[in-house]
This record gives structure tokens, C-alpha cells and sequence, in this order.
């Protein structure tokens, strides 16, 4: 039973996607759970605008079919995932370029193939079709046919390396592991440097090798892909599968101890344990002497136009570097639902300190990239997070202790990988921690109310 001055078995500090998937599993297992939100919406670094008929990520949009978690995390079996066509587009030497594609796609044994990915346990993740696949013939491939076969034998390799190995690899700065892979220089600078330096959010590749390594197993053994209706919708489904009550947001913490959090709005609430999740300056905050990590900045700009470029669905890369985007989309392309009726969304992402003016910079480059006039496209957005993505540098610990004292855990990516996929991992861990520290003993309560807000 719950001690008669306790509000709730653990309070759960960030409704982020980590703290979300650490409060279904304690829920599951029969702890109640209270989970704090400081802003007025669930999804932290997932978040969604909904502007005049569009759906606008702050976040970058590459998600992998393959992430295991999108998987196993109770609550997510409504989730509609949209792929990318297959493989990347990349603005190399001037001109667009198709890159790697598994050697199966397209075929009948790629849509058999990816069939059984999604139908493998413990359960099936929903696919919808993207509207065009795999990337349009119309463009040349990256390199000639040996370059290409070596490619795509190594991407074919690493797919089936299994992680441990991986993890077991020497570990460097992943721009010099890349000079030492023995592949031609084209296909590292046209191809390994802007995918990784886009699926990193990491332009210089200090990131750590191993991780790297797992990106790219990520990207070779599944497809990039976006949530349906927005990055908001993973979250949402985490957030409305907890009991009536669990999540409230607009409640700030402002400090924690093993068995209550004190908060700005609505004084303290006592518990039998804490989880912080929130990011990992917040996490320092509450919790002096965390190490917080460096962080890469991002900025996402959104544009729409009433006549897309033609890009099949797919994502382009740059790799020529000659303006601040690192990659785009037409978003729209990809999930119809993004945009209104007529309308094309294109989001693009810059990696690192944006250009001062930063739209026009960024529609001259893209002019270039999609090879079509851009002064017309109208301003949606432009969306800079100097914290979006903490660094993976070499010596990385993918699995950095979640539990700090009995009763004391944290969560988040900066506990594990930089991604979507290591904050929900980082969220099993930490309610594995926590379950075995309290037992999981009966049916979850529903959510008590707070206490009457205090004065202000
Ligand atoms: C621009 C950008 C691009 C990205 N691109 C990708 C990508 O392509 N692929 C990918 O996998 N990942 C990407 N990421 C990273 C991914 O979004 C994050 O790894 C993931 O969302 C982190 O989730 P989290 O739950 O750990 O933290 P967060 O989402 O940061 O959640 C923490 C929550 O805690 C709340 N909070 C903070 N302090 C308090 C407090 N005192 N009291 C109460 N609540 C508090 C915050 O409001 C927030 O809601 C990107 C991130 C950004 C910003």
C-alpha cells in the first residue's frame, strides 16, 4: 500500500518520449505513476506545431524501421510509420545521385523482405506506403557499378553484424574511422560523411565510431521513416494509453530527493521514488553533479510551395557543403497528412550555428539542391534548438547508469544514444531499475489528483 502521505508509487519528472515509456512500463507492472510536464503539451523534443493546415516538426524527421523500441514499448501498436523511399538522394559534384539502396529494392524480394520486418515479434509495426518507390530511376547512381556493389556488400555486412560486435569495434572519432573503411573516396564524401553527418545531427563526425556504426547499421537494415501526423504522435500514443490523469503538464519541478518532488505550481508531492527524465542541462539542474554533454544545435526551416520538386519521397543529402543544409524533404511526399490539400511541406535541416539570415541562405541552397526556382515558396517556420542533440563523443557509454541512489533514477538520451531509439531504451531501463528496487506488486491506481495549487 502506499504510504498514507504518498501521492503516487514514482513520480516521473518529463514527458518526453523517455519519461512516457518509463511510466507505461511501471503502469503495466502495477505502480502508479504521476509524470510532470513543465510545458503545456506532452513530447519534449518531439513536439508538433499545427499551423494553418500544416503539421511542423521541431525535430529533424529520421526515424528507422528499424529502431527495436518502436517495437517492444507498450502503447505504441497504434503508430503509423511512413517510409522514405528507399535509399538517400545526394546533391554530390553538382548533381543529384541515388545512394544507397538496398540491392533488393524495389524488387518482389524487397517487398518481401520488408513485409517480414514488420511482421516479426513481438509485434507488427504499421507501414503505409510512401508515394513513390523505390528513389526514381531518373536519377544516375553515386559511382560506377564496382563502387556501387561495394557498397552495397558493406551495408549488406554491417546489417548483419550483430550489435555486440559492433560494440566490441575500436572506438575514434567516426570522420577518421571513415578514412580508414577502404571504400573510394566518392563514396565516403558523397555518401558515409552527409548521411552520417544527418543522422548524427554531428556535421564535423566526432561522434563516436561505434555509434556511427550503429546509425549505419540502423539505416542498412531498415528504412527511414517519418510518424504519421507528426513527431507528436509517438508521444500522444504514450501519453493517452496512461490512465486518465497520470500526465500533467504545465508542472515545473523545481527539486527532487528520493521521496518527493517540489514544484513551482502545486508545492510538494511525496512518493516512494523519482525518476528524472527530463533533457540532460534540466537533469544537471535537479541533480547536481550530472555530467551534462556538450549538445549539437539544430535548426528545422519549413517551407511550402503550391508546385513541389520532384524528389519521389525521398531524402536528399548534400554533400557538396555549399550552403548551411545538411538535408531535405518534401515532407508532404512522404505523409500526405502534413500538408493541406494543394500544398507541398518541405522541411530542411541545418546542422550547427545557422547562417544570420537564415531563410534566404537556406531557400538559395535549396534552389540549388532541387534544382528549381525557390523565391516563390513561402516561410513556414524556422525552429533552432541549441540543446537538440546531446554529443556521442569517443569514449561514448551507451548504457550510463539510470539508477543513482535507491529511490533516485534518471532517463533520458543522454543516459544512451542521442535518438529517439536510446531515449525509449533509456526509459525501459530505468522502470527495470525501479521495479526491482519497489517490486511490482498490484493492479495500477488511477492518478491521484494534486494538491490545491499554492499561492504564486
Ligand atoms: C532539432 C532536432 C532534431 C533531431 N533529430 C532526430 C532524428 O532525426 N532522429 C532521432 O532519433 N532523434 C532526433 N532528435 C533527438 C530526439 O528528438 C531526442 O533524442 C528525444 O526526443 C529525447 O527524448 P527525451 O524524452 O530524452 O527528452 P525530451 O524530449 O527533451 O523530454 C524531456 C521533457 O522534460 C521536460 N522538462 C524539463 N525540465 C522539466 C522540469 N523541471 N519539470 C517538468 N518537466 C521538465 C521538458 O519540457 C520535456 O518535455 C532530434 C532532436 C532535435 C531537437
Amino acid at each position: 500500500m502506499l504510504e498514507p502521505a504518498c501521492q503516487a508509487d514514482v513520480v516521473i519528472v518529463g514527458a518526453g518520449v523517455a519519461g512516457l515509456s518509463a511510466a507505461q512500463r511501471l503502469n503495466s507492472a502495477g505502480l502508479s505513476t504521476v509524470v510532470l510536464e513543465a510545458a503545456p503539451h506532452v513530447g519534449g523534443r518531439m513536439a508538433t506545431e499545427k499551423i494553418d493546415g500544416f503539421r511542423l516538426d521541431r525535430v529533424g524527421r529520421l526515424l528507422f524501421t528499424s529502431y527495436p523500441e518502436l517495437r517492444l514499448t507498450p502503447g505504441l501498436d497504434a503508430l503509423v510509420l511512413r517510409p522514405f523511399a528507399a535509399g538517400v538522394l545526394v546533391h554530390a559534384e553538382g548533381r543529384v545521385h541515388r545512394a544507397g539502396e538496398p540491392a533488393s529494392a524495389g524488387g518482389a524480394r524487397g517487398a518481401l523482405d520488408a513485409a517480414r520486418a514488420f511482421v516479426s515479434p513481438p509485434r507488427r509495426l504499421r507501414q503505409l506506403p510512401s508515394a513513390a518507390e523505390p528513389v526514381s530511376r531518373a536519377y544516375p547512381p553515386l559511382g560506377g557499378a564496382l563502387d556501387q556493389a561495394r557498397l552495397s556488400a558493406a551495408l549488406g555486412g554491417i546489417a548483419a553484424v550483430p550489435v555486440e560486435r559492433l560494440l566490441a569495434r575500436p572506438e575514434r572519432p567516426a570522420g577518421r574511422a571513415l578514412a580508414a573503411r577502404g571504400m573510394p573516396a566518392r563514396t565516403v564524401e558523397g555518401f558515409l560523411r552527409p548521411l552520417l553527418a544527418a543522422l548524427l545531427c554531428d556535421p564535423d563526425l566526432a561522434t563516436s565510431s561505434r555509434c556511427a556504426d550503429l546509425t549505419l547499421r540502423a539505416f542498412a537494415s531498415g528504412r527511414l521513416c517519418l510518424p504519421e501526423g507528426g513527431a507528436d504522435a509517438l508521444p500522444e500514443l504514450l501519453a493517452g494509453a496512461l490512465p486518465p490523469g497520470t500526465v500533467r503538464t504545465g508542472v515545473r519541478a523545481t527539486a527532487v530527493s528520493t521521496t518527493s518532488v517540489t514544484t513551482a505550481e502545486h508545492g510538494e508531492l511525496r512518493c516512494r521514488a523519482v525518476l528524472v527524465a527530463t533533457g540532460a542541462r534540466a537533469a544537471a539542474e535537479l541533480l547536481p553533479g550530472l555530467r551534462v554533454p556538450p549538445c549539437h544545435p539544430v535548426t528545422v526551416v519549413h517551407h511550402t510551395s503550391d508546385e513541389p520538386p520532384t524528389t519521389d519521397a525521398a531524402l536528399l543529402l548534400d554533400a557538396d557543403r555549399r550552403g548551411p543544409v545538411a538535408h531535405t524533404a518534401v515532407v508532404s511526399q512522404v505523409d500526405p497528412s502534413r500538408a493541406p490539400a494543394g500544398r507541398a511541406l518541405i522541411s530542411s535541416t541545418v546542422l550547427g550555428v545557422p547562417p544570420a539570415d537564415t531563410d534566404r541562405a537556406v531557400r538559395a541552397h535549396l534552389a540549388a539542391l532541387y534544382g528549381t526556382a525557390t523565391d516563390r515558396w513561402e516561410l513556414l517556420a524556422v525552429r533552432h534548438t541549441s540543446d537538440a542533440v546531446p554529443a556521442m563523443l569517443p569514449p561514448h557509454d551507451l548504457r550510463r547508469p539510470v539508477r543513482l541512489l535507491d529511490g533516485l533514477y534518471v532517463c533520458g538520451d543522454h543516459r544512451d544514444t542521442s535518438t529517439v531509439q536510446g531515449a525509449l531504451h533509456s526509459g525501459r531501463r530505468a522502470a527495470r531499475a525501479l521495479l526491482k528496487d519497489l517490486g511490482a506488486a498490484r493492479p495500477a491506481l488511477p492518478a491521484p489528483p494534486l494538491p490545491t495549487p499554492t499561492a504564486a
